[in-house]
């Protein structure tokens, strides 16, 4: 199949969106919604695998628990967009193309760069070769089916963020036969307030996980981990989580990055050098009144509607509207039966009030399970994806910044 045919009419705009993650659907799913009577407009969404990826989910995954199949194609049908499955090697900004499995070539006019990120394995020697991640279904399946024939031993979880924090409790309640050590260094839930900090830390303690934290890990070993300072500790299994990487497609190409390779933008959410190029979810850097917003899918997701709604504004002959958005919560999940959920201002800081057990279960469900209902709302209303707090005071950029 040639390009033209997978793209369509050479008069058509061609809209391509890269990555079918949490920001990309929105993206994609918005965009059709808006542009499904118009025939000089093309949107293909490109994605690795049909099976949309619950990374919310993963350590649920890691620990061999059964997620539901979402198919992306079959989300997108009837809405006029092409999904094309295959793994992105290259993006060439000039010629405005995207390269796929290194043999086929699609070209856009518009580009919705989404492609997400995955966990910095290439921060200490080792990580790469021994560690698991949660970067990937099948990522998570390699680490559930080690832990599944382990029997016994001790699982080393680096990285003492939230990622480190579910992974290690949920290893812990669905594995008692095994040892799990969490390892990081700062203590888990360092930007909670003290009540929330202190049910988290209580949780841990009941499931059994041994923390340690001020440590680093400076090395990966096939069965074990080394810290700075030398000492090393015994592990059967190292589940790697502490920092995240994006693709260099971006910085490859030629598009304006910064110092962790993610896509810079305006408020608009175009990138700052090549602005037919539109960045969203983990792979951009968005600055806001408070900083540069951090990968989230509670920010995410609002950041793919809002490419797409710029995108259908330009379409129009109109201007995009800047992208605000403030935080809202930091919902954990402590294993299947426990959970504590922090309530924040926009900028993320903690405010007081947050849940803790059977209640925040429920909100952490409910928030986990919440963006298939809403790709499936917003094909039918595209209006109801729009809503999300902007953050007032917070997110206001001062024009001498
Ligand atoms: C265990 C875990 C728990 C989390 N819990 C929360 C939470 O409770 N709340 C929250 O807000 N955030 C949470 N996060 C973070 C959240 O999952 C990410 O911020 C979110 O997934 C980012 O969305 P995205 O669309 O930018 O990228 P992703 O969801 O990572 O999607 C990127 C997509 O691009 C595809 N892709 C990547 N490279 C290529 C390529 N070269 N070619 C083709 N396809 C490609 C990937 O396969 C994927 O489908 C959690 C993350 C993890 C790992």
């Amino acid at each position: 199949m040639s390009a033209q045919q997978e793209t369509g009419t050479a008069t058509a705009h061609r809209v391509v969106i890269l990555g079918a993650g949490y920001a990309g659907m929105a993206a994609a799913i918005q965009l059709a919604a808006r542009v499904k009577r118009r025939e000089d407009v093309q949107v293909t969404l490109v994605n690795a695998q049909e099976r949309f990826t619950e990374r919310m989910r993963l350590h649920m995954t890691a620990t061999g628990q059964q997620l539901a199949e979402l198919s992306i194609p079959h989300l997108l049908e009837g809405r006029g967009a092409q999904f094309v499955r295959g793994w992105v090697t290259a993006v060439d900004a000039d010629a405005k193309t995207v390269r796929i499995d290194d043999d086929r070539v699609l070209p856009y006019d518009t580009l919705v760069y989404g492609l997400g990120g995955v966990a910095d394995t290439s921060a200490v020697p080792g990580a790469e070769d021994h560690a698991y991640t949660l970067s990937s279904a099948q990522d998570a399946e390699l680490l559930a089916d080690r832990l599944a024939r382990l029997g016994s031993g001790t699982v080393v979880v680096a990285g003492s963020g939230l990622t480190g924090i579910e992974a290690a409790a949920e290893i812990a309640e669905r594995h008692p036969e095994l040892n799990v050590v969490l390892l990081g260094r700062q203590e888990p839930g360092v930007a909670m307030n003290s009540k929330a900090k202190a049910y988290l830390h209580a949780a841990l303690d009941r499931l059994g996980v041994q923390v340690r934290v001020g440590v680093e890990v400076v090395k990966v070993l096939p069965d074990a981990v080394e810290l700075a300072g030398g000492e090393s500790i015994a592990a059967d299994a190292v589940l790697w989580t502490s920092g995240t990487r994006v693709s260099p497609l971006a910085a490859a190409a030629g598009l304006a990055v910064d110092g962790h390779g993610r896509i810079v933008t305006d408020a608009a959410l175009r990138s700052v050098s090549h602005p037919e190029v539109y960045a969203i979810g983990d792979a951009a850097a968005i600055r806001q009144g408070y900083g540069v917003m951090h990968g989230t899918c509670q920010g995410g997701m609002p950041t793919g509607v809002q490419a797409a709604l710029s995108i259908d504004r330009v379409l129009r002959g109109r201007q995009p509207k800047p992208f605000r958005f403030g935080y809202y919560h930091t919902p954990v999940s402590l294993g299947r039966g426990d959970a504590v959920v922090q309530f924040t201002r926009p900028d993320d800081s903690p405010r007081r009030i947050c849940l803790t057990g059977r209640m925040a279960v429920r909100y952490k469900e409910t928030v986990t399970a919440s963006p298939w209902p809403t790709y499936s709302r917003m094909k039918k209303m595209p209006a109801s994806g729009a809503f999300w707090p902007r953050g007032g005071r917070f997110t206001r950029i001062r024009r001498a910044q």
